[in-house]
């Protein structure tokens, strides 16, 4: 075979996507598998969203739009920044894409290049360091700590900012600890960011709505104005609208960097899918009643899986904040031995253990740059929770 492109070797694929291929293999073999392990929602999306859709093909809605995404989505997005975060965009300042992760990437291409630094505190969702990786530029791991409610600091960021940072990476909700920035939190960030002008900040607030305990939701642009014009806020349907299938991401930003990312999509992406665009329009300017209900059941179902994982030998957990993700702290696992004779040396022994032996699918903290932990998502039924968990505990006191 002739050879493949070196950038190859600069990142790996994407260990939550390998899970849940092995997840699904195994169901396909006929095993019982319990799923924890997939970022998306099981409701399916509302009915009104799917009307707009069927509508929208039926009155010609089958072909490619501008790239960028049609007027009517982008004067939806306009709306929702402004009412909802209080951020003003122009429609030329607003990119819609098919899908927030491929447009995390476009931004990317458009304002890194190789050597670049970029800050990102982990625990990271995979692809935010994979898609810097693979532009070449190089991630630079902010850790925080768990009695920080995996939350990076003023401090933590000012010591790590260098001549050749050129971007923060920021996620909240965070996938996957769920951590949510509140407004004073975030000020500290921005008040380090301030001074540093040349420092772009990327803030993937793709979970926004999924927030517990009546948290309330805080942006950097918003938080602090004087950093507008270097905040990319990047947002889409999947996560809080249950459209992952859909395929729609959106972003605003300054002017310059926007007809940067506009640029490279010239030459990588198609228009998003039209009928997506107009079932966006509908979840975007449609009530958000069913957005609150979905919430509610998220929390009763984080409570469930909290209460009963805090009962597994070895297993520590506290309730997230936001998004549909616990982050298990597991280091009272590590040393024991298997039935089998196999030691657990790192979450993703015992992840792989939990999967074969007990047939229930989560991920390794280490496709988040943090071990040692796992993530379960609870977007799943109380059914499948109740078992989940049973088998998680089962298996923790299988351990000798
Ligand atoms: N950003 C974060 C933090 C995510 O967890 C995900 C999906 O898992 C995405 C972006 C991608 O979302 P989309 O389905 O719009 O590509």
């Amino acid at each position: 075979m002739p050879a493949l492109s070196k950038s190859l070797d600069r990142f790996p694929s994407s260990k939550i996507a390998s899970i849940f291929a092995l997840a699904t293999r195994l169901q396909e073999e006929g095993r019982d598998i319990v799923n924890l392990s997939t970022g998306e929602p099981d409701f399916d999306t509302d009915i009104s969203v799917r009307d707009a859709a069927k509508k929208a093909i039926d009155e010609g809605a089958t072909r490619y739009t501008a790239l960028d995404g049609t007027s009517a989505l982008k004067r939806a997005v306009q709306a929702k920044f402004a009412c909802d975060n209080g951020l003003e965009y122009e429609l030329d300042e607003i990119i819609i894409d098919t899908g927030a992760k491929p447009l995390l990437a476009h931004i990317m291409l458009a304002l890194l290049d190789p050597g670049d630094e970029v800050i990102i505190p982990t625990p990271c969702w995979t692809s935010h360091p994979g898609a810097v990786k693979f532009c070449g530029a190089y991630p630079v791991f902010a850790r925080t700590r768990e009695e920080d409610d995996f939350k990076l600091k003023g401090q933590g960021l000012q010591a790590l900012i260098h001549p050749k940072t050129k971007l923060l990476i920021l996620n909240s909700p965070s996938n996957p600890t769920g951590a949510v920035y509140s407004e004073n939190e975030l000020r500290e960030l921005t008040d380090v960011l301030v001074e540093h002008p040349d420092i772009w900040i990327i803030a993937d607030d793709i979970y926004e709505k999924l927030l517990f305990d009546g948290r309330t939701f805080a942006t950097p642009a918003a938080v602090e104005p004087r950093l507008r014009d270097r905040v990319i806020t990047v947002n889409g349907v999947s996560k809080c609208y249950a459209m992952t299938g859909w395929r729609i991401g959106y972003a605003g930003g300054p002017r310059g960097a926007m007809a940067g990312v506009r640029k490279v999509m010239s030459q990588t992406a198609g228009s998003p899918p039209a009928m997506s665009q107009a079932a966006a329009v509908a979840a975007l300017s449609g009530s958000q009643d069913y957005v609150a209900e979905q919430v509610a059941t998220y929390q009763s179902r984080r409570d469930l899986v909290v209460r009963a994982l805090n009962q597994a030998p070895g297993l520590k957990v506290a309730p997230s904040e936001g998004a549909f993700y616990l982050f298990v702290n597991c280091a009272g696992i590590l040393g024991k031995e298997t039935p089998d004779g196999k030691t657990i040396q790192n979450s993703a022994d015992f992840v792989s253990y939990l999967l074969e032996d007990h047939g229930v699918a989560l991920v390794p903290g280490a496709a988040f740059e943090a071990d040692p932990y796992f993530r379960l998502s609870f977007a799943a039924s109380n059914e499948a929770l109740e078992k989940g968990c049973k088998r998680i505990i089962t298996g923790c006191s299988s351990l000798i």
